[in-house]
């Protein structure tokens, strides 16, 4: 789930893996370590609490010379985030690994292992793989013999690196549920979690597929399958941009960012869903007891984030049969609330340093919460460090000061905690489970088809480039995404918008419609769909301009006044998600028409730090 990077060489590595361990750090982690291979063939491991900065500070002082070495950003799951449960763990002086992931049969084998004679040094569910590889290198020939052993009895999901020090340039991984991608050097060869972690020493990478167990020197990698069979993967070569502060081939980072929406999500999912089920030890340690306990959800978010609260709230009652409510946290640090009994606080925030979210944090930790997780972007910020829970988007850097990708993730990063709040409330069956992480797996595709619309959003937006205002419509969930894409519109077209539930227009907006004012409907097939139409025909009926986004089932035709844009029929629970993206595209390209700083919108910052 977090960072894993490794790497033979006949330079020293140190300065590779800390460095590899850096560019993961987006992710969220909860302490660091590294193990490598001294000149004299010993394990030389060290590991902090804490940032990987910390970590560096350890190795530059201490520096430890070798070629072969692993390391790995922990994000605790069994056992709390300290130095002693940090990875590289170790079995006896001679196996060092680490481990992204989980390993669900660890207490069976943590049994099996205690009666063999094992002393466990952490409370991790890691440590019992280091001691199966000692155990099972008694009887094997070899390293990768006991790895494939080891890994015939593990259950779970796993990403693990293990080194052996009396055969010091070799480096054995296996892969089953969390990726691993081996980087190409000449006379050297890497790996890690992420290619990412690698970019500045190879752009040649090879990706182990589920089952894969390899083994790594300097000069070769050997590729063994599910069955022990020998594979060859293919060598792709990255084109991925190196620094996430390059444009690359886009015109803006907004755009930029839009687009990483597929990828993005892919990343905010991975190690947190199986096949068929959320895996509630990745919202981290002891989650599983707050989830049970939990009776009410307090969601504490501005902007953009608090329009992600005001999704999740549909999916917290509809899904989970939890209460939620959802408050702007400038309001709510300001006003005199009541808390309910077991409440969960929840803050949302791309930064994580968004000052009134922060100080609605702190108060509430005053008013007797039972506990406070946020969602967040950026390990190590101050709502990260300041709650109970952090549960990360991994959207990567964001730059462009409207927010794109840290809503959909999330958004998506919501809708696995719901899931698995349902589930251990017992109100989600497996069966209905099952039906959301189908949908999620699907996301990443679905945010593909609709950025296809790319092009007719952008002709559509030549509609817009004279209008002062415009109006969002949306039902249920959808009324936030109408939300979210008004709020995009304002913030970077500098068009004056507004969303309204559509069953208000009755009670106000109405008045507002004429030729100059065009409606924005978000209206997939769902329950409301009939009630949306008669407001759609409120709207016809007083000649307004509307612009309806649906799919094929909906059953609109174009007509006068009225353009549909035919979406490709999703799921329901990523819906919300998914027509997020026709709102992002057109205040994009609206922007472009008017000229005006896309990136950086007059008067607006990227991380509000200031009340
Ligand atoms: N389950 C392991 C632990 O708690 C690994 C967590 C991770 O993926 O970082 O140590």
């Amino acid at each position: 789930m977090c960072g894993i990077v490794g790497a033979v060489a006949q330079r020293d590595v140190a300065e590779i893996l800390v460095e590899g361990l850096r560019r993961l750090e987006y992710r969220g982690y909860d302490s660091a370590g590294v193990a490598i291979l001294d000149t004299e063939c010993n394990l030389q491991r060290v590991r902090r609490l804490g940032k990987v900065k910390e970590l560096a500070d350890a190795v530059d002082s201490n520096p430890i010379t070798g070629g072969t070495g692993i390391a790995h950003t922990r994000w605790a799951t069994h056992g709390e985030p300290s130095e002693a449960n940090a990875h590289p763990h170790v079995s006896g002086e001679n196996i060092a690994l680490v481990h992204n992931g989980i390993i669900e049969n660890h207490e069976e084998l943590r049994s099996l292992l205690t009666e063999r004679g094992y002393s466990f040094a952490s409370q991790t569910d890691t440590e019992v793989i280091a001691h199966l590889v000692e155990w099972e290198l008694r009887s094997a020939k070899t390293l990768l013999e006991a790895v494939q052993k080891t890994a015939a009895q593990l259950e779970g999901a796993y990403g693990t690196v293990v080194m052996d020090r009396r055969d010091p340039e070799r480096l054995v991984v296996a892969r089953s549920g969390s990726p691993l991608v081996i980087g190409l050097g000449i006379g050297e060869n890497f790996l890690a979690s992420d290619q990412l972690a690698l970019l500045n020493v190879t752009r040649r990478f090879m990706f182990l597929e589920e089952g894969d167990v390899a083994e790594i020197t300097r000069r070769e990698v050997n590729i063994f399958d599910l069955n022990g069979e020998p594979v060859a993967r293919e060598v792709h070569e990255s084109n991925l941009q190196q620094d996430a502060a390059d444009k690359g081939q886009y015109r803006h980072f907004m755009q930029k960012e839009i687009y990483q929406q597929p990828s993005a999500l892919i990343n905010t999912m991975e190690g947190r869903i199986s096949n068929d089920t959320v895996i509630v030890e990745s919202i981290g340690a002891g989650a599983a007891d707050i989830l049970r306990n939990v009776e009410h959800v307090q969601i504490v978010a501005c902007g953009t984030s608090y329009n992600a609260g005001m999704t999740a709230r549909y999916w917290f009652e509809a899904l989970a049969g939890v209460s939620c409510d959802v408050e702007i946290a400038s309001e709510f640090r300001y006003r005199k609330f009541v808390t309910r009994p077991n409440s969960l606080l929840i803050t949302l925030s791309q930064s994580g340093e968004t000052a009134d979210t922060l100080a609605a944090l702190r108060l509430a930790k005053e008013k007797g919460y039972m506990s406070a997780m946020t969602i967040c972007n950026v390990a190590g910020s101050s709502l990260v460090r300041e709650s109970d829970l952090a549960f990360m988007t991994r959207a990567g850097t964001e730059i462009g000061v409207a927010s794109t990708k840290a809503f959909t993730t999330q958004l998506a990063t919501m809708l696995m905690f719901v899931t698995a709040l349902g589930k251990q409330k017992g109100v989600i069956d497996p069966k209905k489970e099952k039906e959301i992480v189908t949908s999620l797996h699907q996301l990443p595709a679905q945010i593909e088809k609709a950025l296809a619309f790319d092009k007719p959003i952008e002709q559509l937006a030549e509609d817009f480039a004279d209008k002062h205002h415009a109006l969002f419509l949306g039902r249920g969930e959808f009324y936030p995404i109408a939300m979210e894409g008004s709020l995009k519109l304002k913030e970077i077209s500098y068009i004056h918008a507004e969303a309204y539930a559509a069953g208000e227009l009755k009670h106000g907006p109405l008045a507002l419609i004429d030729a100059d004012m065009p409606v924005i409907v978000v209206a997939p097939t769902n329950d409301l769909l009939e009630k949306l139409k008669s407001n759609i025909e409120e709207v016809r009926a007083r000649g307004g301009l509307l612009y309806v986004f649906a799919d094929s089932d909906a059953g609109f035709e174009e007509c006068e006044g009225m353009k549909i844009i035919t979406m490709p029929k999703v799921d329901e629970f990523i819906a919300p998600i998914f027509y997020t993206i026709p709102m992002q595209l057109l205040s994009y390209h609206v922007a472009l028409i008017k000229g005006t700083d896309v990136d950086q919108p007059r008067n607006l910052a990227k991380a509000v730090t200031v009340e």
